[in-house]
């Protein structure tokens, strides 16, 4: 064991919690080079209407390449980047990168969608949100009608009053606003039909679940509270064909997962959406 003195308080390590200390430190340190370098890049997976088979949207999801250490997954550096606060201009490079994107594809007439972008609690609570994110689509000349944001019960627990207000503010904008991994955190039912909500997103674990009779029953009734709130609903994470066909069932409108596609490079997203106006040349894109 180590002991440090900090100020009155001796804080103990073991070899095991120095080795994490010290992991956490590097990847802060890859970061905060990696902001420089614009090693941060941004992957885009499809959504899709369970019904048509079409595109109806992508979620952009943030990449981490380093020169040294090769890619570092998201579960990995967000947690720690939320904790630094590193997150702030993370999620601002995320936004900038995906509405240009966006612009590109809707100019050649490729998209007409709307791209999710993930919020993070520490973004949500920022005085100036709005703002920064005004700055952001103003600069990329992309108009809020093509943006949805991603933000978990968490983000909007914590102060449910003060999130109403700060939805309220990006929903006037014409952004759509998602409750992502719906089902994994703490809302209260009360709430949600308070929040101005479009869409619903069903957590992973619950698509992974819907082989028992327990689970479809889960799935359900989640799909019937959404759709009582008017909710738009989006499983996340489904994986295969069966879970497709039980989905239809439950009346759920689209899915996100490997089923249909992973997430894809921007350069591979375009090639995506090329082939589908190939083949759907009246396409006409609604999420
Ligand atoms: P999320 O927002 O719930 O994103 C969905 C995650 O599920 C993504 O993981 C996606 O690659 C994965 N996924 C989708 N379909 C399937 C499937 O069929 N099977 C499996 N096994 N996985 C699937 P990813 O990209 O690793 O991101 C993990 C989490 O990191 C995200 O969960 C989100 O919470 C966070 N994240 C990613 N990008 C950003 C970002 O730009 N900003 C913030 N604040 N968080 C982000
Ligand atoms: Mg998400
Ligand atoms: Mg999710
Ligand atoms: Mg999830």
């Amino acid at each position: 064991y180590h002991a440090k003195q900090k100020g009155n308080h001796y804080l103990f390590f073991n070899d095991s919690m120095n080795e994490q200390a010290v992991k956490r430190l590097q990847i802060e340190n890859l970061m905060r080079f990696g902001l420089k370098e614009d090693h941060f890049v941004v992957y885009y997976q499809p959504k899709m209407d369970i019904r048509t088979g079409k595109l109806v949207g992508m979620e952009a999801l943030v990449r981490f390449s380093t020169p040294k250490k090769g890619i570092i997954s998201p579960g990995v550096f967000i947690p720690i980047a939320e904790e630094t606060g590193q997150i702030i201009e993370i999620g601002e490079v995320v936004l900038d990168k995906a509405c240009k994107d966006v612009k590109r594809w809707v100019d050649k007439g490729l998209f007409n969608g709307r791209v999710a972008v993930n919020l993070s609690a520490k973004q949500f609570s920022l005085p100036d949100l709005t703002a920064r994110i005004d700055i952001i689509l103003q600069k990329n000349q992309l108009p809020s009608y093509f943006l949805e944001l991603e933000i978990t019960e968490g983000t909007v627990m914590d102060d449910p009053q003060e999130a109403i207000s700060i939805m309220r503010s990006l929903s006037s904008r014409g952004i759509h606003l998602a409750m992502d991994d719906f089902g994994t955190g703490y809302s209260s039912l009360a709430y949600l039909k308070q929040f101005p909500l479009n869409t619903l997103k069903v957590d992973k674990a619950f698509i992974d679940d819907m082989g028992s009779e327990r689970g479809r029953n889960m799935v359900d009734s989640i799909v019937t509270i959404a759709h009582n709130l008017d909710l738009h609903v989006v499983a996340e994470g489904v994986e295969e064909e069966e879970q497709l066909a039980l989905l239809k069932q439950l009346d759920c409108q689209t899915l996100q997962g490997y089923y249909y596609s992973k997430p894809l490079s921007s350069e591979e997203f375009e090639r995506f959406l090329e082939s589908e106006t190939e083949h759907k040349p009246n396409l006409q894109l609604v999420n």
